[in-house]
Parts: C-alpha cells; structure tokens; sequence
C-alpha cells in the first residue's frame, strides 16, 4: 500500500474521530454518479462513474467515490472495534 492510501485512511479516521465525518455504520450501495460530491474527500465524483451511497445513522444518504467508501467503511469497523474493545473491563 503506497503512502499516498495510507495518508488518505489517516485523515479519515482524523476527521471521524473530531466528529467532522460520520461514521459509515451501514453497507453502502452502488450506482452511478450524477456528478454530486464526495463526503469523504469533497471532491466531485464526475457523472457515470461508479459512487456508493451511504444511509447514515440519522438517515442522510451521502454518496462517496468507490475507492474513499471502501477506505472509510474500514476506518469506520476499525474504530467500532477499538471503542467495543475498550468498553469491556
Ligand atoms: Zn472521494
């Protein structure tokens, strides 16, 4: 993995851990973009490519470039495994 990844999966457990991006608590669904942009990197997914939409907790659907929603879907298990992790005694 290069560290330009690297650096991209950092920021986003940065930003979810100062409550500036939400976690992606549920799967995502496929389709394809009508050119709207992307919670996670805020950059415009062009129309026709491949975007995931993401139903968050308070039920916005936010849409995500394929490859930030399998990055931030990792970070976003990750970090629900250190918080369950760190509630038990
Ligand atoms: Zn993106």
């Amino acid at each position: 993995m290069n560290t330009q990844i690297l650096a991209g999966f950092r920021r986003l457990r940065d930003r979810m851990l100062c409550g500036d991006l939400p976690h992606c608590e549920r799967a995502g669904s496929p389709g394809r973009s009508r050119g709207h942009r992307c919670i996670c990197c805020d950059k415009t997914i062009q129309a026709g490519d491949l975007q995931y939409d993401v139903r968050l907790s308070n039920e916005r659907i936010v849409p995500a470039h394929q490859h930030c929603y399998l990055a931030w879907r990792e970070e976003s298990l990750l970090l629900k495994d250190v918080a369950v992790t760190g509630g038990l005694r």
